[in-house]
Parts: structure tokens; C-alpha cells; sequence
């Protein structure tokens, strides 16, 4: 049977996407290696590598020597493929880089960003950044790959439109509208612990795991659930809100920006621990937050706690601690339900690992069932603060290695 051209045209995007994916986790590798390891013949392997070579998303590099056949020439990722922006839209920051196709940072800006002044004005100052961005890279005259934007809150993929974002109470941003109109790339949009768990697959911790959570940790709690080799979405897109699973609702606890009580994050999150430190000070504990905070003139903040802790304050030091304890019950909880094999932080909060991660080893050891736990790591996010800027790197990078003909011949 003669296959039609698209079916000729499916295949060859398959197998070279399926050539670019294993060049990027395995290199450097030679074309006989591609060959063994996708079952492909030398022939349609070596077709495939000159496709990838014309289009300047591999190149080759020096010799393999090693064995006693032929030395073959190794081939490896080029950085210099594209150039890539990312927009991380923190609900009290924006950060923007602009990276190489290795996910290398060449420029970044990060400002902080007050939502109380409204979406159009924020949307407004991160549109600043991006085109400053654009046009520092312009300059050094490489190409765009695309752009990714990082977003708290549930997303429509397909559509790139922000549907609801709790913590900065946002709904239906067309956010790849905007961003197209006013920059002419193509526009990734995608949540910010999906995108960061898509970092740490391609870039990071996770790069040879298939079973792992991404926890981002900041104003709010956000899971990116990887399993079974991929990101697992749910039935409409929404799965990992884990920061909104109810823990127990006292009529105490601060309510949550989704509007309920109870909610996992409002235990962990940023804010609960600037409360936690409130707390004490105002039982009269001593401390040399109060020193700072007026030395710095600044209010309080996760940098200023953890920079006490760092200069041993006690009380900053246990304000994370507890904080960690929290952490820990809803890592323990996701340990229970997913067995994976590692639970990443990262996310704003993730500065304070150090001081967290005793108090997350320590609940996490007593609620998670111990033969599930035995086999989970809690480890720190290869991109700390930056996992979910690295994340909107990422989602164009993982768009290119499944469509590398969007990339054009050159
Ligand atoms: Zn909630």
C-alpha cells in the first residue's frame, strides 16, 4: 500500500522529532547510537540529521573515540537555534529572560508588580519588559523560537487564555492575544507549576524521572503532576491546583483567595509565614526583624525572614520551620496518592529551602505510609525562585522538539 504524502509528511515529523528528543537528553551522540536506539535505518537516520542540521537545531561536535570501531562524528543541541522569551507573571513580581535554545540566560529583568493597581496596568509593565527584551535580542540578530508565558491560576491551552487566576482574581485574560498583537511571536501561555515541571523534565532535576511532582511555593500552592513520562492535565486542563486541597477548615484560619477555608496553602504559602513572624513579635519574642525592617525601610518579606534566619534569628528561623511542617502534611498527602519518585521545590519561597526542608522531612516521614515514602526524594528545584521563568522557557523549547519543522531551513 502507497501511503498519502500527509501520512509521509506525519511520519517524518515523528521520527525527527523523535531523533531531536533523543539528541536532546542523550548527547553527545552519533548517528549509528540514533539508529540502535530508535530502530530506524542508518539511511532514514542520517536524512533526518541533515534535516535537523539544515534547520540549525543540532550541530555536530568533535569526534567519538572511544571502542575500537570507526570514530563518528557526535552530535549535540545547538544553542544558538533560536532565541526564546519568557515571562514569568508572579502575582507580586514579573520576571522576564530571554534564553538560547539550551535554556541559558543571555538578559533578565525582574520588578516587583502590585495587582491591587489592576490587570491592565500589570499586563502593561510585563509588555514593557518583553519588548525590551525583544528588541536587546533584535540586535544580536538571532532568531525567535517564540514566547512563553507563566501564569498562576488554570489555563486553555489551545486558546493561550488565562481562565481564572485566584491570587490575582483574574478571569479570561486573552493573554496570547495580547501578547501576539504587541510582539508578532508566537505565544506559549501555560500554568506556572506545569511549565516549571516541563523545566525540570527537560533542564533540570527531573530530566530522567517519569514520575514526579513540581510543587511551585509563593503567594499561592501550585502541583505540576508529571506521571508516567508526561504532564498530567486532568479531565478539562485543571489538575494540580493542589495548593487548594482542604486540609481542615478552623474558623480561625485566614480565608483563602479562592474564598474558602482550610486550603492547604493558606497553612504554606508566602503569606503564612509572614503571619507566623507577626505572630510572634507581637508576643514580644526577640528578634532582629524589627532592626532590619527599619534599616531597609521595607515592610515584611520572605528575603527579609530569610535573611534574619540566615543571621541565626530564632524566631525566623522557626516561623519557616513551622511553615516546613505544613509543607510536609500536603507533600506527605501527595506522596500517599502518586508514589512518585520526587517532590521538587521551587517558586519564590523556595529561598529558604534550607530552613523548610527539616520541617518537610520531618512530616513527611510521619504521614506519608513508609513503603511509598522509601522510594519519594524532596528535592530543591533546579531553578529555585526561577523554576517558572525557566518553566516559560521550556514549554516553546518542548514545543520545538515536538515540531522541529516550525523551525525553519536556513
Ligand atoms: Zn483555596
Amino acid at each position: 500500500m502507497i501511503k498519502n504524502t500527509a501520512d509521509q509528511a506525519f511520519v517524518r515529523e515523528m521520527n525527527l522529532s523523535t531523533a531531536l528528543r533523543l539528541i536532546h537528553t542523550q548527547a553527545p551522540i552519533s548517528r549509528a547510537q540514533l539508529a540502535v536506539m530508535t530502530g530506524l535505518n542508518k539511511s532514514t537516520i542520517s536524512s533526518l540529521v541533515d534535516e535537523l542540521l539544515e534547520r540549525q537545531l543540532v550541530h555536530e561536535t568533535g569526534m567519538n573515540s572511544i571502542g575500537t570501531g570507526r570514530p563518528a562524528t557526535l552530535l549535540e543541541i545547538n544553542p544558538q537555534a533560536g532565541s526564546i522569551i519568557g515571562v514569568e507573571l508572579g502575582v507580586d513580581f514579573v520576571s522576564v529572560a530571554v534564553t538560547d535554545f539550551l535554556g541559558n540566560i543571555l538578559w533578565r529583568r525582574r520588578e516587583d508588580a502590585d495587582p491591587a493597581e489592576g490587570q491592565e496596568k500589570m499586563i502593561a509593565q510585563t509588555l514593557g519588559i518583553v519588548k525590551e527584551a525583544a528588541t536587546t535580542c533584535k540586535r544580536k540578530g538571532s532568531r525567535f523560537l517564540g514566547l512563553g508565558l507563566a501564569t498562576p491560576g488554570t489555563v486553555d491551552l489551545n486558546e493561550g487564555l488565562l481562565i481564572f487566576a485566584p491570587n490575582l482574581h483574574w478571569r479570561n485574560v486573552p493573554f496570547r492575544k495580547i501578547f501576539s498583537e504587541q510582539t508578532k511571536l508566537k505565544i506559549y501561555v501555560e500554568n506556572d507549576a506545569n511549565a516549571a515541571a516541563i523545566a525540570e523534565h527537560l533542564f533540570g532535576v527531573a530530566r530522567h524521572s517519569k514520575n514526579f511532582i513540581f510543587v511551585f511555593a509563593g503567594v499561592g500552592i501550585g502541583g505540576g503532576l508529571f506521571l508516567n513520562g508526561q504532564l498530567y492535565r486532568g479531565g478539562n486542563g485543571y489538575a494540580g491546583e493542589i495548593g487548594h486541597s482542604p486540609i481542615m477548615a478552623e474558623p480561625s484560619q485566614t480565608v483563602c483567595h479562592c474564598g474558602n477555608r482550610g486550603c492547604w496553602e493558606t497553612y504554606a504559602n508566602q503569606y503564612s509565614i509572614i503571619q507566623r513572624m507577626q505572630a510572634r513579635l507581637e508576643v514580644k519574642r526577640t528578634s532582629i526583624i524589627p532592626r532590619l525592617m527599619a534599616e531597609q525601610n521595607a515592610s515584611m518579606s520572605i528575603p527579609l525572614i530569610k535573611q534574619a534566619a540566615d543571621a541565626g534569628d530564632i524566631e525566623a528561623i522557626e516561623s519557616f520551620s513551622e511553615a516546613g511542617h505544613a509543607m510536609g502534611q500536603g507533600f506527605a498527602g501527595l506522596i500517599n496518592i502518586f508514589n512518585p519518585e520526587k517532590i521538587i521545590l521551587g517558586g519564590p519561597l523556595s529561598i529558604a529551602w534550607k530552613y523548610l526542608l527539616p520541617g518537610i522531612e520531618e512530616t513527611v516521614s510521619r504521614h506519608a505510609l513508609p513503603e511509598i515514602d522509601q522510594q519519594a526524594e524532596v528535592l530543591l528545584s533546579s531553578f529555585g525562585p526561577d523554576a517558572s521563568l525557566i518553566g516559560a522557557i521550556a514549554i516553546v523549547v518542548d514545543d520545538v522538539l515536538s515540531n522541529p519543522m516550525s523551525a525553519e531551513r536556513r
